[in-house]
């Protein structure tokens, strides 16, 4: 199963032996990004074989429209896609009259590509043989940089080991890139117009429709024997300079490049972008990758898991922590976390229930609290469009329901069955407000922007419940579950329990605002009787229980399915979304993700031991994990009964979902997303690690095969450190933090 190309390593990722096959998925694995911008793992020089060349800026994205079979009242107008960029990193080398192209060369002597995760550092050695026989070395390295936030820098070096040569470099911004997965064949971005002096290039560019306007810009510098040569010329968006190199001599072309938009910028960008292009040459690359290596210091510091005894693991749970910082920062409040953040164009780059549901506790626990705060803030200011939202459902009174995909708030979504019905992704971001309460003790969001998401949320659960005679009970009908194999179906209990659950956390906090800010809860001008019949459908919500199994079920019709195992499934027939009818797919039992048990994770406390032993038991019989987000959530509820081993299964697959390529579909793109849930399997699963408003509870249950578990959180302004061997754990951090940590395993817990 574990059939990857690439090498295990504590702190890198690395390739040997370049095969043709494997670039496209090398050039997701090798992505690069800050928070504010990211690229894929492209080569810099030219590249003949089957590539994707992808730059991508946080927030800057085309309304691409709508394309739909059959339309229907309510879809929206279009789908918006973070725009791929004028990539600024191409350089094209010729040798002799040969450009040098990998794809195309006689013979690659020896090739290593590595991902310092560290240092947040890519590097490519390479020595091939050409066609016309030149023997040519290169070596290159470049960075995304966590301290200017608008540039990448890239150092790289040509030789020619057998002979003296003429070498032609071409350095230039290449504006002809454009999104693969457009929906009419438009193109998204504009160029309006290129500036240039003697090393650096402008591209000023817009966005078609939105406006934004985006500067592309480069500046490079040649090097020969540590002079400075000029180029001969520059035209178009490149420079341009031919040379005769001696055997053996090295040509270093150092190349600044970059982004400023207007979506950050509000002042003229191509003069901020030749600001920002002179403070970065004044700095110069050594001094940049020296900050570089201290800012991803400062992360690992506050991130960082160290599992020893097992190798697959810690490079799994490093790369993990390593993309989630690449992707997102908290830097701004607009910005969200794409499913595959910048790595690739599949979900056009919005932002999903993905971000509460599994990203978020980890940017709570390993960052300065404003950074999550800011991914609240995000759907706070997206509010009275989720209210729009609803309103176009036909639902009213400020009831919000937040979209399914979204960049700025507008729903992107366009299937009925997901956009109208997997309303279940409003409890996730109660959810989140209840997480970052509980583990901050910062009441401050939740009274002046969370409770307004509340009641928005708790206002359209009020409406979207209907009251069933037949039951005696309040029941939600039409809807689909996190499960999408079944779509359109009555009471599906995780929707139900969590409508239920987020009118009861709003009245609990309306409570709260009642007495502290009577004037804000006057504000939200309650109906007479509104609050009442709130509380009466967290009383009277109908659960589908089914007598036979003694289970909830985790929906209407589930239990009248014909139940046959996944394991009976023929393994040619899997994975079910390749090979399955659609119509197959819905009326078998098979389900897609964690469901039942997803809301299981999310109210645990709620439950008895039993009770999430018998309902894992048997939803995992039929679940076919075809989403990446289901392994995690499955590891961290398979340790907590005590099915470590499983467990430990699970994680493997989440964690090295894409260095391992499970889904044979890592070329386009990483799954962000899913990351996020390796690091709460391993947090909350292995660690058993919980946070109330009090207290943080242990338990860990880590795999026999791990000498040891360490892991660090960011709480309440310290960094805590937890060092878990099967025998004991030890916690460093504050002398406070000995009050309030409790033990519920049966390892000692040591303070140091
Ligand atoms: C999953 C959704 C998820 C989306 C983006 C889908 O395959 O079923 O739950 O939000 O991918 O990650």
């Amino acid at each position: 199963m574990y059939n990857s190309y690439l090498k295990y390593s504590e702190w890198s990722i690395v390739e040997e032996d370049f095969k043709k096959e494997n670039h496209m998925s090398s050039e997701s694995i090798f992505s690069l990004g800050n928070g504010i911008f990211g690229q894929r793992g492209n080569f810099e020089e030219d590249y003949s074989g089957d590539k994707l060349d992808g730059n991508y800026i946080g927030g800057i994205f085309y309304p691409d429209k709508t394309k739909v079979g059959w339309w229907k009242v309510g879809y929206p107008s279009y789908f918006a896609k973070t725009v791929n960029c004028p990539s600024w990193i191409r350089i094209s080398i010729t040798i002799d009259g040969e450009i040098l192209d990998l794809n195309k060369v006689k013979k690659i002597n020896s090739f290593k590509r590595e991902l310092n995760m560290k240092k947040g550092l890519l590097r490519r050695d390479f020595e091939v043989e050409l066609n016309n026989g030149k023997i040519v070395e290169v070596k290159s390295e470049r960075f995304i940089s966590l301290k200017i936030n608008e540039i990448g820098f890239l150092k790289y070096s040509v030789r020619c080991l057998n002979s003296d040569c003429n070498i032609v470099v071409r350095s230039f911004i290449d504006d002809k890139v454009f999104n693969i997965d457009s929906n009419w064949n438009e193109k998204f971005l504009k160029t309006d117009e290129i500036l240039q002096n003697n090393d650096s290039t402008f591209i000023k560019s817009k966005v078609l429709k939105t406006d934004f306007k985006i500067c592309s810009f480069s500046k490079t510098r040649m090097i020969l024997d540590e002079e400075d040569i000029p180029f001969d010329y520059h035209r178009e968006t490149n420079h341009v300079l031919k040379y005769n190199i001696k055997k053996n001599q090295s040509l270093t072309i150092e190349k600044i490049g970059g982004y400023i938009s207007n979506f950050t910028c509000k002042t003229d960008i191509y003069k901020k972008s030749k600001q920002i292009i002179n403070k970065c040459s004044e700095i110069g690359y050594e001094k940049l990758l020296e900050y570089q290596k201290k800012l991803w210091g400062d992360i690992w510091e506050k991130s960082d898991i160290e599992i020893s005894g097992d190798l697959m693991s810690q490079q799994g749970i490093r790369f993990n922590i390593f993309q989630l910082n690449q992707t997102y920062m908290g830097q701004n409040p607009d910005l969200n976390v794409g499913p595959k953040g910048f790595t690739g164009e599949k979900y056009g780059g919005g932002t999903y229930w993905d971000t509460e549901a599994y990203c978020f506790p980890f940017y709570l626990a390993t960052k300065n609290t404003e950074i999550a705060k800011n991914l609240l803030i995000y759907r706070y200011n997206q509010l009275d469009k989720a209210i729009l939202n609803a309103e176009k459902l036909g639902l009213n009174h400020g009831a919000a329901l937040y979209p399914m995909v979204t960049v700025d708030g507008e729903e992107c979504h366009n299937e009925w069955e997901i956009t109208f019905e997997e309303i279940h992704r409003n409890i996730s971001i109660v959810m989140a407000i209840k997480k970052y309460t509980d583990y901050t003790s910062d009441y401050s969001y939740m009274t002046n922007m969370g409770i307004e998401i509340l009641v928005g949320i708790s206002r359209f659960w009020a409406q979207r419940v209907s009251f069933s005679e037949k039951h005696n009970k309040y029941v939600i009908l039409g809807v689909t579950g996190p499960n999408e194999y079944e779509n359109n179906v009555n009471n599906n209990w995780y929707t139900n329990y969590g409508a239920s659950w987020c009118l009861s956390y709003t009245l609990e906090n309306l409570k709260r605002l009642k007495e502290s800010n009577l004037s804000k809860y006057e504000s939200f001008g309650f109906n007479e009787n509104e609050l009442d019949l709130w509380e009466k459908i967290v009383n009277k919500i109908y659960l589908p229980y089914s007598k036979k199994h003694k289970l909830y079920m985790q929906d209407d019709g589930f239990e009248d399915k014909e139940l046959v195992h996944v394991d009976e499934i023929p393994k040619n027939e899997r994975p079910l979304n390749q090979n399955w009818s659609w119509d197959k797919i819905l009326r078998s039992p098979y389900i897609k993700q964690a469901d039942v048990i997803q809301g299981i994770y999310y109210f645990e406390n709620d439950f008895s031991y039993e009770f999430i032993e018998k309902h894992f038991r048997f939803y995992e019989k039929y679940t076919v994990h075809e989403s990446s987000l289901s392994a995690s959530i499955h590891s961290v509820i398979a340790s907590h009964i005590d099915q470590v081993e499983k467990s430990y299964e699970y994680f493997l697959r989440s964690s090295r979902l894409d260095l391992d390529d499970y889904n044979k579909e890592v070329e386009q793109g990483l799954h962000i997303t899913s990351m996020a849930g390796s690091w709460i399997a391993i947090v909350e699963g292995f660690g058993g690690l919980k946070i109330d408003k009090k207290n943080i509870i242990i338990n860990p249950k880590i795999p026999k095969h791990w000498n040891r578990l360490k892991f660090n959180i960011f709480y309440k302004n310290q960094i805590l450190k937890f060092d878990i061997t099967n025998e004991s754990i030890i916690v460093s951090g504050k002398d406070s933090s000995k009050n309030i940590i409790n033990n519920l395993s049966d390892k000692k817990l040591k303070y140091v």
